[in-house]
């Protein structure tokens, strides 16, 4: 989803084809699958793994546990070294992994990115550079995007449905004060946030909504708005965020000076999972593999790695480990080295991809933001508003992002009756985002619960970095959970980060 539509730019037009407020029905009469992607379930392989027959010991240099965006920068930057990655599920990607239905490929998580300035960090620049992703603009002191095919041009970025009534942007008008405190951080608030200078640093101690109200009031229109921004990148709600991680958001890019490329992909953020897999070895690289056990010996480390596609376990005997896999599996795979994370506090998301059968309908936006007493719900990108040189579908992407303590909630959608009362929610609400009902154009849904999505940063949690007090040398950490936004060049750095400490 989208972020930092803050500036308001004057335009009427983009309500044509629009209503607010127009109730759907869910209709019987239409059939179509519905598929769910859990990763409780994945997890849950670990205990599965234990039991199988157990193979020789292989030795490699290194071992990357993971797949996601930071195992994969991990080995990138690793190149010739003799290392194996594992990951446990089917597909790359983590949460920035795609779906496909016949030729459509969609994202089912991470959506987009944008551009960068010159500020940024050179190791997580340089990679994207040698991958063929971004340029320099020395004018413009900014690094774009090569595909420009991907940009999402200003005109059809986004809309916002405020209790069903449509609006251009989240912000409500007439918040200059809160831009104007936010403007001393602007060109200082870079990424990744371990180049954050120490001065600004101890806005990491206090949450979002404390430090507005020392500066400015905090009316309901603006505070509804924040939490909206928040809970859509980070997971959670002005008053649980720190206030470096607000503040970041606001100010991370020149948005209010100028043009900032928003890029994306129908794929989403797995655009950037290939243009990785495409530098890296694929007999080094492993889907179905389950890293379910590390033990630290006197003369290296042991991993055990369970291959699903096989059923059996392999012992592998290495110099290092980057784990990049999430912290929460250390209870179970290093018990000794969990402490470091069990603070960390995870939210719980929910993808839904609808594929309709016709293309064009109504004017399309990327973005359609839903400010409503649903607070689960985000609202949806629409790929009709994404490049496709080949349209046949139409995909609506819904985001939920529930309250921690409903994490329960996500067990309920291995149960298909209850996978469909989700399907069904979520198409009542993307109705009232429609004109006509979409409930008979759905040919397919996909869904995808990830109970531990992403990292909330909480004051304190961010530059955490266990890197820093390591019990063992040998075992080195990657991902957006170990002191991380979560954002994908956060990922990109922790992955490079962790492999030059190895
Ligand atoms: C719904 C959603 C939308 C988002 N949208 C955006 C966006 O638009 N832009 C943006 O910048 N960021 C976005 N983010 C955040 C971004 O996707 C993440 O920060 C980033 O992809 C995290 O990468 P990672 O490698 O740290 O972790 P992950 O993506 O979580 O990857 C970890 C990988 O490790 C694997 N693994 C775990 N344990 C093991 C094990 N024991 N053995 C083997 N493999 C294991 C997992 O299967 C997983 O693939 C979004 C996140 C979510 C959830």
């Amino acid at each position: 989803m989208n972020r930092r539509r803050f500036i308001r730019l004057s335009s009427g037009a983009f309500l044509t084809g629009l209503t607010g407020g127009c109730g759907g029905q869910s209709s019987e009469d239409n059939q179509y699958e519905i598929k769910v992607v859990s990763d409780r379930l994945q997890a849950h392989q670990l205990f599965q793994g234990n039991v199988l027959p157990l193979d020789d010991v292989i030795n490699t240099d290194a071992i990357i546990v993971g797949g996601g965006i930071a195992g994969l920068a991990a080995a990138a930057h690793l190149g010739a070294r003799d290392y194996h990655l594992f990951e446990l599920s089917d597909r790359w990607g983590g949460s920035s992994s795609s779906q496909r239905h016949g030729r459509e490929e969609f994202s089912q998580g991470a959506h987009y990115e944008l551009a960068y300035p010159d500020y940024y960090g050179a190791e997580a620049l340089g990679l994207l550079e040698r991958l063929n992703v971004i340029v320099f603009d020395g004018i413009r002191r900014m690094w774009d995007f090569r595909e420009k095919q991907y940009l999402i041009p200003q005109s059809i970025k986004s809309i916002c449905f405020d209790r069903g009534q449509p609006r251009e942007g989240v912000m409500p008008e007439g918040e200059e004060r809160f831009l104007d405190f936010l403007g001393p951080y602007l060109g200082r608030m870079p990424l990744p946030t371990r180049l954050i200078e120490k001065e600004n640093r101890r806005l990491n101690e206090m949450t979002f909504h404390e430090y507005i109200r020392t500066e400015s009031e905090l009316p309901e229109p603006l505070r509804r708005a924040i939490d909206y921004q928040m809970l859509d990148d980070y997971g959670s709600t002005g008053d649980q965020i720190s206030a470096l991680a607000g503040v970041h958001y606001y100010t991370c890019r020149p948005y209010y000076t100028q043009k900032v490329e928003l890029f994306s992909p129908p794929q989403g953020n797995a655009y950037f999972v290939q243009k990785l897999l495409d530098v890296l070895p694929p007999e080094q690289i492993h889907l179905h593999h389950m890293v379910n056990n590390i033990t630290v010996e006197k003369q290296g480390v042991e991993v055990e790695v369970s291959d699903f596609a096989v059923g059996r376990r392999r012992r592998i005997r290495c110099q290092n480990v980057i784990f990049a896999g999430h912290k929460l599996g250390l209870k179970y795979i290093l018990p000794k080295l969990y402490s470091f994370f069990n603070q960390v506090s995870y939210a719980p998301w929910v993808v839904l991809n609808f594929v309709l059968r016709d293309h064009h309908r109504d004017r399309s936006f990327w973005q359609n933001e839903w400010l409503g007493k649903e607070t689960d719900f985000l609202g949806f990108v629409d790929s009709d508003s994404q490049y496709n040189p080949n349209p046949k579908k139409r995909v609506l992407t819904a985001y939920f992002c529930l309250p921690e303590d409903q994490r329960w909630r996500l067990t309920s959608l291995e149960d298909p009756v209850e996978s469909k009362r989700w399907a069904s929610r979520a198409m009542i609400l993307l109705n009232k985002m429609f004109s006509h009902p979409i409930d008979n154009l759905v040919e397919a849904i996909y869904i995808k619960a990830m109970g531990h999505a992403m990292p909330i940063p909480k004051p304190g949690y961010l530059f955490r970095d266990a890197n820093d007090a390591r019990l063992y040398p040998e075992i080195v950490f990657a991902g957006v959970d170990n002191g991380r936004l979560p954002l994908f060049f956060e990922a990109l750095d922790s992955g490079i980060s962790a492999a030059k400490l190895i």
